[in-house]
Order: C-alpha cells, then sequence, then structure tokens
C-alpha cells in the first residue's frame, strides 16, 4: 500500500463511518455513497494521469496563476464539461465561482507569502471538478487525488464542499506537501501531512480575512461545513469542534489505530490535533499574525527541512531550529514551548539545544551563576557556532 498522500479527502473518516452507522436510511446510504466513491476516485487517479496534462514545467515558466473548473454534472466524468477558465466571466454556479475563486486565493496566498509559483512551484495549472457524483447519489467530500481537486455537493449532513476557503486551502496544500516534503500518508507523518493541510488552510482563511490577531482570529476548519453548525476540526481546542470530534490536544491523549483504511491510516485525522494545537499555541505566544511568522517557519520546515518519514518530534524540532535561524532566539523558545505544552518533547533538543542554556548564559542573563560551569561554555560554544541561516525563500512578494 502506498503512503504517499496521493489522495487526500477533507471528511475525516470517523464522521463518515457515524452516518454510515445512522438508523436514518436516507442519512446511511448517503454517507455509504461517498464512502463508496471516495473509495472508487482512487482508481480514476491513475487514468487521471495519462489524459491531463500537469506535469511540472521548467522554472522559466511564468509566474501566473492558470485554473480550470470543470463541471461533473452530478457524474464521474471529472472533465465532462469545462465551465470556467481564467479571467472568464464568473458563472452564476456558486460551487463553480467558490472553487475558481478559493483556488485562487490558495494561489495568491503561497505566492505573495512564500514566492511559491503554485502547488509544484513550477507553475502547475490548478484543476477543479465540482458537482462530482456517483449514479447520483450525492458526494459528501472534497479531495486533492494527486492531481487536481473533487467537490462533491454535501446537501444531507455537510454543506456545499466548496464553501470554505480554509477546505479549499486545506486539500490544495497535500498538494504542496506531495511536491515538497512528502510526509508519508500514515502515523505520525501522515497526521503531520493532515495537520500541515489544516495549518495552512486556516493561515489562508485568516490572511484573506486579515484577522491579524491569533488569540481572537478564527481557528475551525470547516467551519459550519456541518449542517447543525458544526465545524469539523479546532485548532485552538481540538475535541471540541462538532459533538463527534475525537482529535486530542496532547500527547498523553495520543491515538493508537492500525496502521489501514479502518484505523484512519494510524489515526492521521486524529492524532492531527496534537500539531495542530502546538500551531495554536506557537502562533498566539508569538502574537503575530499568524502567516508572518508562525506560518513562515512552519512552510519552511515543510518546504526545506523534511523529507518522507518523520515524527512529531523530528517536525518539532526543525520548527524550532528554522525559528532561531530565520528569526530570533525568543522566537525559538514560543516555539519549543508550545511543542512542550502539548508533550511532544520535555526539552528543546538537538540543534536548539542551546536553547535553554542560553537563559542562564552570563553575557545575556548578566547574572554570574553560570559563569565557568561546563554548561556556560557549551552554550558559548553554541552560540559561537550558531547555523547561518541558509537563503531565506520565503517573503520575498
Ligand atoms: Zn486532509
Amino acid at each position: 500500500m502506498t503512503q504517499h498522500c496521493i489522495f487526500c479527502s477533507i471528511m475525516p473518516p470517523y464522521l463518515l463511518k457515524k452516518y454510515a452507522e445512522s438508523s436514518d436510511p436516507q442519512v446511511r446510504d448517503r454517507a455509504l455513497a461517498t464512502i463508496e466513491a471516495t473509495e472508487r476516485a482512487r482508481a480514476i487517479r491513475a487514468a487521471l494521469s495519462q489524459t491531463l496534462n500537469l506535469a511540472r514545467v521548467g522554472p522559466g515558466v511564468a509566474r501566473t496563476k492558470v485554473r480550470r473548473i470543470f463541471d461533473c454534472q452530478g457524474t464521474s466524468d471529472l472533465s465532462r464539461q469545462l465551465v470556467m477558465q481564467e479571467n472568464d466571466q464568473p458563472p452564476a454556479d456558486v460551487a463553480v465561482r467558490e472553487a475558481y475563486d478559493f483556488a485562487g486565493i490558495t494561489w495568491d496566498f503561497y505566492n505573495t507569502v512564500f514566492g511559491r509559483n503554485s502547488i509544484n512551484d513550477g507553475g502547475m495549472t490548478i484543476v477543479s471538478s465540482v458537482h462530482y457524483s456517483e449514479n447520483g447519489q450525492g458526494f459528501d467530500n472534497a479531495l486533492w487525488n494527486g492531481q487536481q481537486m473533487i467537490y462533491g455537493d454535501g446537501g444531507e449532513q455537510f454543506g456545499r464542499m466548496t464553501q470554505c476557503l480554509d477546505v479549499v486551502g486545506h486539500e490544495l496544500t497535500h498538494g504542496i506537501t506531495q511536491f515538497s516534503a512528502g510526509l508519508p500518508y500514515h502515523n505520525q507523518s501522515g497526521a503531520l501531512n493532515e495537520s500541515m493541510s489544516d495549518v495552512f488552510g486556516v493561515v489562508i482563511r485568516q490572511w484573506h480575512d486579515n484577522q491579524t490577531d491569533p488569540a481572537t482570529a478564527n481557528w475551525l476548519v470547516g467551519d459550519k461545513l456541518l449542517l447543525n453548525g458544526g465545524a469539523l476540526r479546532s485548532m485552538k481546542a481540538p475535541g471540541t469542534a462538532n459533538p463527534d470530534d475525537p482529535q486530542p490536544a496532547h500527547m498523553k491523549d495520543y491515538v493508537n489505530l492500525p496502521d489501514n483504511p479502518f484505523g484512519d491510516s494510524g489515526g492521521v485525522h486524529y492524532n492531527s490535533g496534537i500539531p495542530n494545537h502546538a500551531f495554536y499555541l506557537a502562533a498566539t505566544a508569538i502574537g503575530k499574525p499568524s502567516w508572518q511568522t508562525a506560518a513562515k517557519i512552519w512552510y519552511i520546515t515543510l518546504t526545506q527541512r523534511l523529507k518522507g518519514e518523520t515524527d512529531f518530534a523530528k517536525c518539532a524540532n526543525e520548527t524550532i531550529s528554522v525559528a532561531r535561524d530565520f528569526f530570533d532566539d525568543a522566537t525559538a523558545k514560543k516555539v519549543s514551548q508550545a511543542w512542550i505544552d502539548v508533550g511532544v518533547i520535555t526539552q528543546a533538543v538537538g540543534p536548539v539545544a542551546s536553547l535553554g542554556m542560553k537563559a542562564i548564559k552570563p553575557s545575556e542573563s548578566g547574572k554570574k551563576a553560570a559563569k565557568g560551569t561546563a554548561v556556560a561554555k557549551k552554550a558559548a560554544l553554541a552560540s559561537t557556532h550558531k547555523r547561518k541561516p541558509a537563503k531565506m525563500s520565503v517573503a520575498r512578494h
């Protein structure tokens, strides 16, 4: 079984499973249809790779946004009708407009804040297919299939799948992870894959809505996507987004599940609550707009520091290291504390071991308590050999 995130849907399996066990036949049938259609969409991926021109383009390509929206017209034919291209007049169909607009905002965010040229950083056309369904049964899901976006219409337990900017941003970020760190889609690396999508999906919406204060910003994923008013997840308070939200916020509540589809590939939609909450804590502690500092730390980590199998501790220490290299020790300590507060690390280790010691280094604290001790010497050594930041690849625009 491949573990690369080539197929990531917004709907957590535990929600669809719950509805599939409903005593209401309408709710049950719709959930089963969505589960089955989601599974079948996996098979479509192979055919897509031969029909859509989504190859990575050369570095000389113009930094131009290119979007294409197809209308499946209630079928599983992803390219049934091309209904909107770049700069077309917006049609009356709200799902088409949202898929187009939110893909554009996501492209703008990554380009403006990080200097990224589309999903693959190579000018990739963003293709979206809306009104996906099989046999008229409806489809309560939105997904990135490794090459393009697919949206159902919702309507039974969930709203229109194109309606939330953070959901669109979440799914397209799966593509960015696919083209950068990889993060195999199981266990902790899969939960990090999910978390990165939640982080950037929410930050994109905060950026678009100009929610500059992390303390008062909206940290919900899929806010009001559930027709009962609930959200899919909460980064501020994992486990509270809806009555069936099982997400932990701390390692002491880490959910051990089998690494198979029945176990959510090792709980990738469960345990993502832990790194999600770490990002929330870091962003609020830093206090600046989430996209200005915290998201840059996470983006550099995702695109430059992580590759393949990654556990929470590795991600934690790389974000701390990036915070120190690209910002300052005070920022790094806030990031470190966030990961400590969710139980992923007990203290900063590895490349940031000097952080704790620097606090008692005489030259910085003015105190003499540590002078001459091994700790002070190690701190001084670490300070002397502090890594020079790599070339800053973000904030070019
Ligand atoms: Zn996802």
